[in-house]
């Protein structure tokens, strides 16, 4: 039988109007939503969850990084690249008792110099506040579903949730989905990606005896990144843990059957390593419902399973037990929109510098295997977040650069963060002056963002 179709006629209501429309209160989208109204901005933040943050709480740990990676480098200066809202944000969670601040790595400094932890359920509630403070309307439980055209401007999206489906009008619109679902509808031209990479979905144990765990592994010289710090116990200090699991036999079988890595973690509590990333499915195309729903039930498969087997082999984790998995799979590349530059590896490691930049960024997470030259950073123009061909839409995330080892550095949440202020700030002067983010003055753009704490070197 072949391919069977329903026509359907539709009359859609028109709910809401703005001057920005953020598509996704991910890693970029909140600091996309931020800068729009705190730039003068009518927001609308939708995401198809009930909290904001994405991937950034949903499947990432250690944020990387608000650092160029000196400690490779000896003698190269330490230099705070990302600061504007992202700083703020980490500066929200420290007041509030939800982060231990930016970190320096015991061991591992040529990975990451600098990496920064922030607890997931104190930010769910202090990101909301941030929203309410700058005036963002934040829809929740609400999925993009089509996009709003008037010729070759996308003036706004479909949106579906439990008041059925309507339409939000927008002088701007910012997809922040991740997998550039906005873009798509609204025709951008696009590609996959999802075949150079893998999708994980990382869990958290409680009640770990960190410091008989850590002696073991040190023991048969298994540590690969640490950081010991105060977190506030008596017992355990441990809140960056990193080992190569591999090199007991009978995880290395195990652990090779299915492409696991690591593990790479975090420790935010005493006893709880509450976050073990490893786990492991390849070129898993998470924008068909099919494939995304079979890697769902795979990745929880081996959640479980090696979650027991640390339980039952690894000294330490003797009395743990399963506490958290992520809302669902973690997703790493999917569609990448055509933009007018696309970020190449060359670039980045070369730090690449341009007059049009917008954010500048110094971390890839290949180091130490691909490194930014010296210690450096490079800068992200303007022109990388505007699709070809489409009007009124800009993009940021994990979206924007095409191939994977220069995506492997865009793609990090404090990048992330980066990108969403300067593209919301981008997208409230659009409105402000009436015209399209494609001619907006890039010039104005820097200077705004400059301003407002964006290092631009
Ligand atoms: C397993 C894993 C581990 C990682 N580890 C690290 C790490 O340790 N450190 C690090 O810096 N980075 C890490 N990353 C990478 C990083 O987390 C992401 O690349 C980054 O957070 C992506 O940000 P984003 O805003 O582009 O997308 P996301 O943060 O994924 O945000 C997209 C948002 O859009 C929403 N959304 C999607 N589609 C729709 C729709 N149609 N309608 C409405 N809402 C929608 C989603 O719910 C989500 O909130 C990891 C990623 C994964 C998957």
């Amino acid at each position: 039988m072949g391919e069977q179709f329903i026509q359907e006629n539709l009359r859609t209501p028109v709910r809401y109007t703005c001057d920005v429309l953020v598509a996704g209160g991910g890693t970029a989208g909140i600091t996309a939503a931020l800068a729009a109204a705190r730039n003068g901005a009518k927001t609308i933040l939708i995401d198809r969850y009930g909290f904001l943050g994405g991937s950034m709480i949903n499947g990432a740990g250690p944020l990387h990084s608000f650092f160029n990676l000196y400690k490779a480098f000896p003698g190269v200066e330490k230099v705070q690249v990302v600061r504007g809202i992202p700083q703020e944000i980490i500066d929200r969670m420290i007041a509030a008792g939800g982060s231990p601040g930016h970190l320096e790595q015991d061991k591992g400094g040529s990975y990451d110099s600098v990496i920064t932890l922030i607890d997931w359920e104190i930010f769910k509630g202090v990101i909301f506040d941030m929203m309410e403070e700058a005036g963002v309307r934040v829809l929740l439980h609400v999925t993009a579903a089509g996009a709003v055209k008037n010729g070759s401007r996308v003036t706004g999206l479909i949106i579906e949730g439990k008041s059925g489906r309507e339409a939000v009008l927008a002088h701007t619109v910012i997809d922040a989905t991740g997998d550039g679902d906005a873009a798509a509808f609204a025709g951008a031209k696009f590609i996959k990606q999802h075949g150079t990479t893998k999708v994980g979905m990382p869990f958290g144990m409680t009640n770990v005896d960190m410091p008989r765990l850590v002696q073991f592994l040190e023991e048969h010289d298994m540590v690969n990144q640490l950081i010991r710090a105060d977190k506030g116990g008596k017992v355990d200090d441990i809140i960056r843990l990193g080992f190569e699991l591999k090199k007991i036999p009978l995880f290395r079988e195990y652990m090779d059957q299915f492409g696991i890595w690591g593990p790479l973690g975090a420790s935010l509590h005493e006893n709880n390593y509450n976050y073990i990333n490893g786990t492991s499915l390849s070129n898993v195309d998470a924008t068909d419902t099919e494939a995304l729903s079979k890697a769902e039930i795979a990745l929880r498969k081996q959640v479980m399973t090696l979650s027991r087997m640390l339980k039952e082999h690894i000294p330490g984790f003797e009395n743990a037990y399963l506490t958290w998995t992520p809302v669902c799979v973690g997703v790493r590349y999917t569609r990448v929109i055509d933009c007018e530059h696309d970020m190449t590896l060359e670039e980045i490691v070369n730090c690449r510098r341009f007059d049009d930049e917008v954010m500048l960024y110094g971390f890839h997470d290949c180091a130490p295997r691909i490194m930014i030259k010296n210690g450096g950073y490079y800068g992200i123009p303007y022109r990388a977040f505007l699709p070809k061909g489409v009007e009124g839409l800009l993009v940021a995330g994990r979206l924007i650069t095409s191939v994977w080892e220069a995506h492997m550095s865009t793609r990090n949440t404090v990048s992330c963060m980066a990108q969403g202020q300067a593209v919301g700030t981008a997208a409230a002067l659009a409105a402000k002056s009436g015209t399209s983010p494609r001619e907006l003055d890039t010039g104005l753009l820097r200077e705004t963002l400059k301003k407002q704490n964006v290092f631009l070197g």
